[in-house]
């Protein structure tokens, strides 16, 4: 599901595949343990076990649905790759190869099953067409690799999902974890875009790239002041974003800073947004507080940032790891030093404050609360 892997595939030939002979699918007596509400010929559902199934969903074909509550930050898959392929190849003759080889290794009922995964792109082809409209960059923006996981890309989009995905290069896998609680019932959904467009952009994109016209809860809300509301909501916390990264100002405009982070944080909570968005709120938080000596806020926003990381990486993530070093110490942090005008130490924590009062002093909000 890389939207920037699409303009390696355009143009493409296609190549035909199918000549295999039918025969049945393996792995016959795994079949017997999936929940009867799953289709058996679909193999993420031997992943599933009573936590998920992959079936038929109303509007978008299949999509994993829970079958049981599944809470937030339980893992609810850790797939590996059928094939990887590299998102700097342009040239749609060599990824065809590639892919062709990467199903060679493959079992005959996986690359058969891949083959009926959705091809938004079908005039690259099955192969290409396919891949293309299914795989997962394998790390963040710029990841040069991106996989197809038979499993993980069952998981429809949704505009505010209720997963967070993450490749996890040191298990060779990538996990699906709950980013809040999700009922029994409620079809599993991640964000196939990298940033949060407002709802026309949002169209756009996943038509182009993926086919479908998004008709999850946030695209469904009705034109006028609702939508409005939540285009406003996406730009503003892009925006936000974007200053929150301008490390020239961490010192200067210090408070300033910690307050834009207190308001993405707000407005992520008004979005309904619980994904990767928050811990990376918190982490910059964590570098405004550090940046300028604040141990006791630091290490607050750190235990935040590694709650948030847990839940949508699993505890065993190496990133997790990394933040609870910042809990523990927060003044190991590369970021503390230089000009400490916030300088106090970790026992400076206050305690007893209502959690209001704890929140004014955590984000240096003034009495009165900010003016928007
Ligand atoms: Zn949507």
């Amino acid at each position: 599901m890389a939207p920037n892997s699409d303009d390696v595939v355009k143009g493409a030939a296609a190549l035909k595949i199918s000549d295999e002979p039918e025969k049945p699918r393996e792995g016959s007596a795994a079949v017997a343990t999936v929940p009867e509400k799953g289709d058996p010929n679909i193999s993420a559902n031997h992943m599933g076990g009573d936590m998920w199934v992959v079936k038929p969903v109303p509007g978008a074909g299949y999509g994993a649905v829970a079958l049981r509550k599944i809470a937030r930050g339980e893992r609810i898959m850790a797939d590996a790759p059928l094939f990887v392929v590299p998102t700097t190849v342009n040239d749609v003759k060599t990824m065809q190869q590639i892919i062709a080889l990467g199903l060679k290794k493959a079992s005959k009922s996986q690359a058969r099953e891949f083959l009926t995964l959705d091809n938004a792109h079908k005039a690259n082809g099955p192969l290409v067409g396919t891949a293309s409209t299914n795989v997962h960059p394998m790390g963040g923006g710029g990841a040069t690799e991106a996989g197809l996981f038979l499993a993980a890309c069952r998981i429809n989009h949704a505009c505010v999902p209720n997963a967070q995905n993450k490749w996890r290069a040191d298990l060779g896998r990538m996990t699906v974890h709950a980013a809040r609680d999700i009922p029994p019932g409620e079809e599993i959904t991640l964000t196939y875009l990298p940033a949060l467009f407002p709802w026309a952009q949002r169209q756009a994109i996943l038509k182009d790239h993926f086919g479908f016209a998004c008709a999850c809860a946030t695209c469904s809300l009705p034109p006028g002041l609702p939508r409005d509301a939540s285009d406003r909501r996406r730009q503003d916390i892009n925006d936000l974003d974007e200053k929150l990264g301008d490390g020239k100002r961490i010192v200067k405009h210090a408070e300033a800073m910690l307050h834009d982070a207190w308001r993405k944080l707000q407005l992520l909570r008004e979005e309904g947004i619980t994904d990767a968005w928050v811990s990376r709120a918190y982490h910059d938080a964590f570098q405004i507080a550090i940046a300028n000596g604040d141990q006791a806020r630091a290490k607050v926003f750190a235990e935040r940032d590694y709650e948030a990381t847990v839940a949508c990486e699993g505890k065993d993530s190496p990133e997790a790891a990394q933040t609870m070093d910042w809990v523990k110490n927060p003044k190991a942090h590369p970021l503390y030093s230089g000009k400490l005008q916030w300088k106090q130490g970790v026992d400076k924590i206050p305690k007893g404050l209502s959690d209001n009062e704890f929140e004014k002093w955590l984000f240096k909000l003034p009495q009165d609360g900010l003016s928007n």
